[in-house]
């Protein structure tokens, strides 16, 4: 019979292991101490046999280790879904990496004008960069794209009516919906159309003295099929146009580049929405663009300025960290090398021999086969399109527990079970973190024995 006195004293494991107190201090070391004996204590009761102290202090250890990760970490996706709004959107460029550490690790012109020696806007590192990627005449950039469509709404329509088509009343995730953003701006919603039809002489009839402008918002995230009809851009800013109002276009990913070159449907670009005549665009930072998290609006020069002027715009601004990514993300647009600089870009022109090399990698460090899969865009767009691929699915028992296996890897691995397979798709998975995957990947084959 083993009695709870088989237990080693905290002292005791305190004393044999100074070096946890070293590294975590003192009073997290007792705590996890404390925890482990209790574990240990409640495992004797039960009928286990006494651990020893070498034990239970490797528990301890585990559990302060456990605890001093945090809790935003990084993980590996392996879902092949590139935009993945869960993980963090667009993985940035080593350019975008290099431009954040610079201005985070000291002081920066963030609003410094080194020509005046006074005080500058912060808006205007970004503002020239957008008119050279865009051809607009003047844009900004507020904290998220969500956060843009309110300021825009808040300063050109509150108290006043905007016309929306009835198709266009979306829900993107995370509660963002047209409706509720509308009446938070305080701009009155007018709904013209149907769920599915929607023609040019609905909005005309809808447009009175109290208008102040038409939005039309990408449906970016569903597609309605069938016996369906909406007003082409150009069509709705001639309209527009003619009777004095803006149009703000909410496009949601805002790609720069054609989607179409790549086997995908085509995703409407910022390019076109200017050149079909809106007056402000809004796109997010970090979906199609690849770039940090942010919302950029661009368009008419006395647009952007009211919109500057609003008192939202202080509360929504951009910190430096994400004017840098930003800019430095711009530039591979404008230098005509986003498709190699920008991951989300790199990821979407992945050839499949290329992504079927990274596969056999893995296949030849554990046992597993070769599959051919689908890789998804993500980040609410391009909703039903797919890209081919080929995924590693490693040979396990259970797909869904090794699957959770995965998500406890250090760095986790996010993987995706499909046909009762677990898959992994090089697509999404950066190069640099092969071997902490095939690392992973060791650990759990070994397990499964
Ligand atoms: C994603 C999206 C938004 C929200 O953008 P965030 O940058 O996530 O705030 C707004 N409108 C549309 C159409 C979108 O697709």
């Amino acid at each position: 019979m083993t009695s709870f006195r088989d237990l080693p004293s905290i002292d005791a494991l305190l004393r044999a292991g100074h070096d946890l107190v070293a590294r975590y201090g003192h009073a997290r070391t007792v705590e996890a101490l404390r925890q482990t004996v209790e574990e240990a204590r409640q495992a004797l009761a039960a009928g286990a046999s006494p651990p020893d102290q070498d034990a239970l202090l490797a528990q301890a250890e585990a559990r302060l280790a456990q605890d001093a990760q945090p809790s935003l970490r990084p993980v590996i996706n392996a879902t092949g879904v590139i935009i993945h709004t869960n993980l963090g959107r667009a993985p940035l460029s080593a350019a975008a990496l290099a431009a954040m550490q610079a201005v985070a690790a000291g002081y920066s012109t963030l609003e410094y004008d080194l020509e005046a020696g006074a005080r500058g806007q912060r808006d205007t590192h970004i503002e020239r960069l957008l008119r050279a990627v865009t051809g607009a005449p003047a844009g900004m950039v507020v904290n998220n794209n969500a956060a843009g469509v309110l300021l825009a709404l808040s300063a050109l329509a509150a108290g006043r009516q905007a016309i929306i088509s009835r198709g266009q009343l979306i829900e993107i995730g995370g509660a963002f919906r047209i409706p509720d953003v509308m009446r938070q701006s305080g701009a009155q919603m007018v709904e013209v159309g149907t769920t599915n039809r929607t023609r040019l002489d609905d909005y005309a009839n809808a447009i009175t003295p109290e208008t102040a402008l038409i939005v039309r918002a990408h449906p970016s995230n569903f597609r309605v099929v069938g016996f369906t009809e909406s007003v082409p851009l150009d069509a709705l800013t001639a309209l527009a146009h003619a009777r004095g109002l803006p149009v703000l276009d909410d496009l949601g990913s805002g790609a720069l580049l054609d989607t179409g070159a790549f086997g995908l449907a085509h995703e409407p670009t910022v390019q076109e929405s200017l050149s079909a005549g809106a007056d402000l665009v809004l796109f997010s930072g970090d979906k199609l663009l690849g770039g940090p998290q942010a919302g950029v609006l661009v368009g008419r020069v006395d647009l952007i300025e009211r919109l500057r002027r609003h008192p939202l715009a202080r509360a929504i601004r951009p910190d430096k960290l994400a004017l840098a990514a930003l800019a430095a993300t711009l530039e591979h647009y404008r230098r005509g090398e986003a498709l190699e600089q920008v991951p989300v870009w790199r990821m979407i022109s992945l050839s499949p021999d290329a992504i079927r090399a990274r596969a056999e990698r893995w296949a030849a460090a554990v046992p597993g086969e070769i599959v051919r899969a689908e890789s998804t865009v993500g980040g609410g767009s391009l909703p039903g399109e797919t890209l081919p691929t080929w995924a590693f699915a490693p040979r396990v028992a259970q797909p869904n527990t090794a699957a959770d296996r995965l998500r406890h890897a250090d760095p986790p691995v996010i993987a995706r079970v499909a046909d009762d397979r677990l898959l992994l798709d090089p697509r999404t998975v950066l190069p640099e973190q092969d071997d902490a995957l095939i690392v992973a990947l060791h650990a759990l084959t070994a397990s499964e024995g």
